[in-house]
C-alpha cells in the first residue's frame, strides 16, 4: 500500500503528513513515500520524515507513481495529475465551489478524490474535522495578529508611569474560529464581547467570559440550521443587527469578524460607514476575506489602512500562518479518514463505498463526478451517494 505525501504549491505552507502520522501511516502497512521538502514550510525535514520511515521521491510525480493514497492539502494542481494512477485515493482540501472544471480534471485521471471539508459534522468523524482544527487556529491567530498591529496593549496595566486600559475586542461570528478568538483576547486581558445569529453561541460566549450582543428576536430564534450551521437572515433582520452593532463597533479598538454562512457569500456586517467611526489605530482582522468578506474595504492578502486611520486585515491562509501546529492537526484529521479505508489484519486498501464518511466526501470515481452536490449522478459512484 503505497501512500505519497504532496509537497504543496508555494502559497500553502501547510503539509499533509507529520512525523506522527508517517510513523502511524507506516504501521497501518502504508510504504510512505514524502515529495522532497514537502515539509519545509511546516518545519518538518526529509530526514525528520526519513526517521519516521518514510522514503523521500523527488517531486510529486515521483512521489504518486504507483500510488494507492495521496495526500495533500490542497486539491492536486493539474501539472500533478500525470502521475496518479487511475483507482488511487486522492484525499485534500478539495475546494469544490464553483470549480467543476478542475474537478472533472481529476476525475478524468480515474482517481476518486475526497474533499476533507465536507466530512459530515458527526461524533465518529470529529477528530476528521478539518474545518475545526483549521478554524480554531484561524480565530487564535485572528486575535495575535491583530495585537500586532494593534499600537497599544490588550492588557490593562497599572504601572509608575500611568494606567494603561484593557482592548475592547468585538468578535463577529461565534462559531469554531470566533469562539477560538474570543477565549485568546480574554487570556490577553481583553474586554470582549462577541456576535451572532444562532442562539447556541450566546452561552458559549458568555461562558468564555465574553459579552454576548445580538438582536434576539424571533428571527434570532429560528436562525440554526438542524446541521448547526447559520442561516441567511433576512434584510430586516440585517437592518436591526446593523443598527445595534454600528453603535458598539464604534467604541471597539478590535473587531475580528468570521461570520460564514455554508454555500454562499460571506455577509456584509461592517459598513464602510462603521469603520469610518472607529478610532484612529483600530484593527480590523476579516477571517472571512476568502469567501468575499464580512467587512467594507477589506482586500485579500492586504492590510489596508483607512483615511481615518483605522487597519483592515485581510490575510489569506490564516491556518498556514501558523504552519507546524495546522500541518500537525490537518495530518491528524487525514490521518484518522485513511485508517477507516484500510483493513489492518490485511494491511490494504478496503474502502467502504456506502460509508456516510466516503458518501458525504467523495467527489470522483472512475472517471466521473460522482457527488450530486457537484454535478455527480447517484449511479456513477457504484453506490448510493448522500445528498
Ligand atoms: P461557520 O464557519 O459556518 O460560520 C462562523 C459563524 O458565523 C457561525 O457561528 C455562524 O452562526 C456565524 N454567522 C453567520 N452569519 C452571521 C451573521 N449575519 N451575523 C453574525 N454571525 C453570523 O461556522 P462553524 O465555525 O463551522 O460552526 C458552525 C456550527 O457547527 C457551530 O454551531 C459549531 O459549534 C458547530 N460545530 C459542530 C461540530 C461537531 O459537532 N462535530 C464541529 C464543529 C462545529
Amino acid at each position: 500500500m503505497r501512500i505519497a505525501i504532496f509537497s504543496e504549491p508555494a502559497q500553502e505552507p501547510r503539509v499533509s503528513a507529520s512525523v506522527e502520522t508517517v510513523k502511524r501511516l507506516v504501521g497501518l502497512g502504508g510504504e510512505v513515500l514524502v515529495a522532497s521538502g514537502a515539509g519545509l514550510g511546516s518545519g518538518i525535514s526529509d530526514a525528520d520524515y526519513q526517521g519516521a520511515g518514510a522514503s523521500i521521491a523527488a517531486d510529486n510525480a515521483a512521489a504518486s507513481s504507483g500510488a494507492q493514497i495521496v495526500l495533500g492539502v490542497r486539491r492536486p494542481a493539474a501539472a500533478d495529475l500525470a502521475g496518479i494512477a487511475p483507482g488511487a485515493l486522492v484525499i485534500a482540501i478539495a475546494d469544490p465551489h464553483g470549480n467543476e472544471a478542475a474537478l472533472a480534471e481529476v476525475a478524468a485521471t480515474g482517481a476518486s478524490l475526497f474533499a476533507m471539508e465536507l466530512m459530515p459534522r458527526i461524533t465518529r468523524a470529529q477528530v476528521m474535522d478539518v474545518l475545526s482544527s483549521q478554524a480554531n487556529l484561524a480565530g487564535y491567530r485572528a486575535v495575535v495578529d491583530a495585537a500586532a498591529e494593534f499600537g497599544r496593549a490588550f492588557p490593562m496595566m497599572m504601572t509608575a508611569a500611568g494606567t494603561v486600559p484593557a482592548a475592547r475586542v468585538f468578535v463577529m461570528g461565534a462559531g469554531v474560529a470566533g469562539l477560538q478568538a474570543v477565549a485568546t483576547a480574554r487570556r490577553l486581558g481583553a474586554v470582549v464581547s462577541a456576535t451572532d445569529v444562532r442562539p447556541a453561541a450566546k452561552e458559549q460566549v458568555e461562558s468564555l467570559g465574553g459579552k454576548f450582543i445580538a438582536v434576539e428576536d424571533e428571527e434570532f430564534k429560528q436562525a440554526e440550521t438542524a446541521g448547526g450551521y447559520a442561516k441567511q437572515m433576512s434584510a430586516e433582520y440585517q437592518a436591526k443587527q446593523a443598527a445595534l452593532v454600528a453603535s458598539h463597533i464604534a467604541k471597539q479598538d478590535i473587531v475580528i469578524t468570521t461570520a460564514l454562512i455554508p454555500g454562499r457569500p460571506a455577509p456584509k456586517l461592517v459598513s464602510a460607514e462603521m469603520v469610518a467611526s472607529m478610532k484612529a489605530g483600530s484593527v480590523l482582522v476579516d477571517l472571512a476575506v476568502e469567501r468575499g468578506g464580512n467587512v467594507a474595504g477589506a482586500v485579500a492578502g492586504e492590510v489596508v489602512t483607512t483615511a481615518n486611520g483605522v487597519k483592515i486585515v485581510g490575510f489569506l491562509n490564516v491556518p498556514g500562518r501558523l504552519a507546524a501546529t495546522a500541518s500537525q492537526l490537518y495530518a491528524k484529521n487525514l490521518y484518522a479518514f485513511v485508517e477507516t479505508l484500510v483493513d489492518k489484519n490485511a494491511k490494504a486498501l478496503a474502502v467502504k463505498w456506502d460509508d456516510e464518511l466516503v458518501k458525504a466526501t467523495l467527489l470522483t470515481k472512475s472517471g466521473a463526478i460522482v457527488h450530486p452536490g457537484f454535478g455527480g449522478k447517484v449511479e456513477d459512484a457504484g453506490a448510493p451517494a448522500a445528498a
